[in-house]
Formats: structure tokens, C-alpha cells, sequence
């Protein structure tokens, strides 16, 4: 479903991602690891073309993402050609960034309705049925402050989920959550995993890339350094910068 080839992303001087390879089959969960700075989320948004990348392409879908073949020439493509891309790929971040004055309902419709020109009656209907799926029924008609921070980043990924997205990225969606609510939004997602549906996870929380990913990926300095199954890239590191960031975890 993902197909990234020797990309390459800087800002200004600094190279961020320095020819980064990456499949992912559909229906597959991949973990992505690495220390800060290591440019984790820089790769996802390269994915979901918030950032353009300057070598390399990335195949998201069969379409080269920000580009269209016509005449057998690849051109860039329009905002409006971007935006169609970007309706496979569903993110979710560390905030979890819900329109506060309105409700979870309205959040979770807001994109398929607004943007998408959706049918409203089917948005509802649907957004209903995200909001049994991440376990937030009762909370259809509150705002935002009226929910924990748990709770938020279900509806936001109930929200991500309502484009109906062939593929979830996820920023560190557990990272700015009070420990305790932490397990409930790993648990939406171990849901979401079994379901089948298709998952790139930048996350700190190993043992949920232990149990959760069928591969996952060390990655460290732009480079990926490491890939394969949850049992040997945590369980028995090859590479000593691997070895060395996941003994902080120990
Ligand atoms: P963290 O675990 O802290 O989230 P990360 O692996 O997600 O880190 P990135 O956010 O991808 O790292 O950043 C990689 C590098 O790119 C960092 O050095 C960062 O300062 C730099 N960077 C990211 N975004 C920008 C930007 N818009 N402009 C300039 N530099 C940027
Ligand atoms: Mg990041």
C-alpha cells in the first residue's frame, strides 16, 4: 500500500531524511522507533504530503504522492489533486487538535461533510458507528473540554477514521496523555490493528510495538537503521544504536 524509495527531506542545510525505503502491505502494522530528532515525524508528514520531499518518491495507493502521470510524464499535482490523495491517508497526532466549539459529532463529521461534500445522513451514520468502535457512544453531543484527554484522542481518531482512509498515521498519539489514560487509546488502536486496517505508528510505547506491529522500524539520524519483526528489532537488536535506545526502556 506504501512504497517509499530513497527519500530525502531538508530544511534549509539540515537533512532530515537521508534516502529512507519503506514498504507496507496493506493490512500491516508498522512501529516506527527512534530518539528525538531522529525524523520520525518529519516521515509521516512526507507521507501525507504536509511536507514535499526533494528526492525520492513515495507511493502511497498506487499514485505517487503530489504527482499525476499524464501523457506518460509525471506532473505535480493541484491542491484540489492533493487534497483527493490525502483522503486515503488518515492521521492522527500527539494533540489531538478537536474544533473546541464544536461537538464530538460535529468534529467527526466536519471533514466527509464540509470538505468531502459527504451526504450528512451518512456522515451522522457513520460517525455514529466510529464512535461505538472507539468505545464513546454517550459522549456523541459533548464538547471537547467535557471529555479527558483519553477520550479526546479516541474522537480524534474516530475523526481521522471518518474519510474512510485506506491508511492511518499515527504521531505519537499517546505521548501528551496522563499514564493512566494511556491504555485506552493503545487499546482503540490494538482494535483498529486486528480489524485489518492499515498502520504506520510513531510511538514511544514499546511494548505496544511489541505486541501490536507485525514489523517495526529503528530509526535514527535520517537513516533507518533497523526493520523487521517486533521479536527481533526489540527483542534481539542487531545494531548497536538500536541496542543502545531501547536499553533506556529496559
Ligand atoms: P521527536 O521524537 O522529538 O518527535 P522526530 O523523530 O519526530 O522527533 P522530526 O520532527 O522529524 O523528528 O525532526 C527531525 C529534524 O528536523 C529535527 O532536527 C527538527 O528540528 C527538524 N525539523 C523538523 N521540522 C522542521 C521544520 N519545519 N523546519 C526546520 N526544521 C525542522
Ligand atoms: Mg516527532
Amino acid at each position: 500500500l506504501v512504497q517509499a524509495r530513497n527519500v530525502h527531506k531538508s530544511f534549509d542545510q539540515l537533512e532530515v531524511l537521508k534516502g529512507i525505503d519503506l514498504n507496507v502491505m496493506p493490512g500491516e502494522v508498522v512501529a516506527i522507533l527512534g530518539p528525538s530528532g531522529s525524523g520520525k515525524s518529519t516521515l509521516l508528514r512526507c507521507i501525507n504530503h504536509l511536507e514535499a520531499i526533494h528526492k525520492g518518491y513515495i507511493e502511497v495507493d498506487g499514485e505517487q504522492i503530489g504527482y499525476r502521470v499524464r501523457n506518460n510524464r509525471l506532473e505535480k499535482l493541484s491542491s484540489s489533486g492533493i487534497a483527493r490523495q490525502r483522503r486515503k491517508i488518515g492521521m492522527v497526532f500527539q494533540q489531538f487538535n478537536l474544533y473546541p466549539h464544536m461537538t464530538v459529532l460535529q468534529n467527526i463529521i466536519e471533514a466527509p461533510v464540509g470538505v468531502h461534500k459527504e451526504n450528512r445522513k451518512d456522515a451522522i451514520e457513520n460517525a455514529r458507528r466510529l464512535l461505538d468502535r472507539v468505545g464513546l457512544s454517550e459522549k456523541t453531543d459533548s464538547f471537547p473540554r467535557q471529555l479527558s484527554g483519553g477520550q479526546q484522542q479516541r474522537v480524534a481518531i474516530a475523526r481521522a477514521l471518518a474519510i474512510k482512509p485506506k491508511l492511518m498515521l499515527f504521531d505519537e498519539p499517546t505521548s501528551a496523555l496522563d499514564p493512566e489514560l494511556v491504555g485506552e487509546v493503545l487499546a482503540t488502536m490494538r482494535d483498529l490493528a486486528s480489524e485489518g486496517l492499515t498502520m504506520i505508528v510513531v510511538t514511544h510505547e514499546i511494548s505496544f510495538a511489541r505486541e501490536a506491529a507485525d514489523r517495526v522500524v529503528f530509526m535514527d539520524g535520517g537513516h533507518l537503521i533497523e526493520m523487521g519483526k517486533p521479536e527481533d528489532v526489540i527483542g534481539n537488536p542487531q545494531h548497536p544504536r538500536t541496542q543502545a535506545f531501547l536499553s533506556r526502556f529496559l
